[in-house]
């Protein structure tokens, strides 16, 4: 009988996820159809996703319009530092305990955003990189972040994150020297996992590496938008 319990809670798990994938091709239909680029940001607590979304709120605000949701466990800080950063179009979502955002939880406050008003969504998920891999959120792309202050096997540790990822962010690099991170391992090891991943290298304290991340967004905002 335990293999049937197994086998109920296999059926149970591939249902939930089936159904997050129909909600999240809604989401992309729904997105595609207004020409809206969206990326859902994932990475270990304090990688520096929020941080990296301020940097990009308050370089672009003006040029583009981008649309947060700042998905948290408990608190609405993140959420109210965007707002503080000058973005205008930020929702929180407070998962109440859950350590990942599924696509649920994006269509119900999707509708409470204006998207015909926006050029870019970006999604903050909950700092975490295992569950929010297996979530497809309606995004175009995943950008995993990963700091200098973190071990550079962790592509090694989380391989199916790096996998669905398109893109890899490596903060923090002004902290480069101060602990046994090693640049060209970090590279390798992500490669090795995905050799598609597009990588950029900066630190959102100082703003080295910045501009080649931002001159990509407003790339990806203009094919989106068909020009
Ligand atoms: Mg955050
Ligand atoms: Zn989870």
């Amino acid at each position: 009988m335990k293999g049937g319990v197994m086998a109920e809670k296999i059926d149970l798990g591939k249902k939930v996820l089936s159904e997050n994938d129909r909600l999240a091709g809604e989401i992309r239909e729904k997105l595609s159809a207004h020409r809206i680029a969206a990326l859902n940001f994932v990475s270990s607590p304090g990688s520096g996703k929020t941080s990296l979304l301020e940097r990009t709120l308050a370089a672009l605000k003006d040029e583009l319009r981008i649309g947060l949701i700042a998905g948290d466990v408990q608190t609405e800080n993140d959420a109210n530092r965007l707002i503080k950063a000058g973005g205008r179009m930020v929702r929180p979502l407070v998962t109440g305990g859950s350590c990942h955002l599924d696509a649920r939880m994006v269509s119900r406050v999707l509708p409470e955003m204006d998207i015909e008003q926006l050029d870019l969504l970006i999604i903050e998920n909950v700092g975490n990189l295992v569950c929010p891999s297996s979530y497809d959120l309606g995004e175009d792309m995943k950008v995993v972040l990963i700091s200098t202050t973190e071990g550079d096997d962790k592509p090694l540790k989380y391989p199916g994150m790096f996998r669905r990822s398109s893109i890899m962010v490596i903060n923090k690099i002004d902290l480069l020297g101060t602990s046994d991170f090693d640049m060209a391992q970090v590279k390798a090891n992500a490669l090795s996992i995905n050799a598609n991943l597009k990588i950029f290298e900066l630190s959102c304290r100082t703003g080295e590496g910045l501009d080649a991340w931002l001159d990509w967004l407003k790339q990806l905002v203009g094919e989106k938008r068909g020009e």
